[in-house]
């Protein structure tokens, strides 16, 4: 078996402590049968860790959003990735200690901010060419159609996606607009029925499950005063039967 210095600091003098994210994944690792564990962080651009099984011996790369975690909340995390590599399942389930941590405030004030430098389709600024996200942010607060989503991260992005016209990392509290709907010709209440649904799913927080536009998502949806309109603008964009020029 190798030693946590071999390859953590090959050719190193003096033997290293094992980090906590070592201790965690090797202490939950021998639970669930495995006597062979190597774990390291990743710079994945998403929050994803992904691993190779052998028998009894598996090895990690774990997303670096993590670094810093406590242990116990990485004692919580190895749990879910060893239980859901035992169910073969795509979902996995997050105790309430790791959510919390997830959700917090430090943790997104420790990764956005690196999140949006590894998003490389985002301008990293909410001021666009014709329209400041922000002040539609606020105008949406203001109005009582969304709550406060404190620390949100509003951006605009380089390339004019005509498909996904907006997006949003609920983890990282990030949202991203389509560029295209920057756009003197496009009516502002158009970003910002975009904007409006970014945020409710900001506002849903974190799902377990690949459903995010449940029947309950697209009735708050329909809140929105245009939009019926806003869908149509959208369509016809998509199908380039709008002159943006
Ligand atoms: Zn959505």
């Amino acid at each position: 078996m190798m030693t946590d210095t071999i390859y953590h600091q090959a050719g190193a003098a003096t033997p290293i402590a094992g980090n906590d994210l070592e201790t965690a994944f090797k202490a939950v690792g021998t639970r669930f049968g495995y006597d062979e564990v190597r774990v390291d962080y990743a710079s994945y651009k998403e929050f994803k860790s992904t691993w190779r099984r052998c028998g009894t011996k598996i090895s990690f790369e774990v997303s670096d959003y993590l670094r810093n975690a406590p242990l116990e909340v990485l004692v919580d995390f190895a749990h879910a990735l060893y239980e859901r590599i035992e169910r073969r399942s795509s979902v996995c389930h997050y105790s309430d200690r790791l959510k919390a941590y997830l959700e917090s405030d430090v943790f997104v004030g420790r990764n956005q901010a690196t999140y949006v430098k590894r998003s490389r389709n985002l301008t990293r600024s909410p001021r666009g060419r014709h329209l400041d996200l922000r002040e539609t942010y606020e105008a949406l607060v203001a109005r009582g159609m969304v709550p406060p989503s404190e620390g949100a991260s509003l951006n605009w992005t380089r390339s004019e996606n005509r498909m996904r016209v907006g997006y949003c990392s609920v983890l990282m509290r990030v949202v991203a607009i389509s560029s295209l709907l920057d756009n003197e010709k496009v009516p502002d209440f158009v970003p910002e029925y975009v904007l409006y649904h970014e945020l409710l799913h900001l506002d849903d927080g974190l799902s377990e499950g690949r459903r995010h536009h449940t029947p309950e998502f697209r009735l708050r949806e329909r809140q929105h005063p245009q939009w019926r309109e806003s869908e149509d603008w959208l369509k016809r964009l998509a199908a380039r039967r709008v002159d943006l020029a």
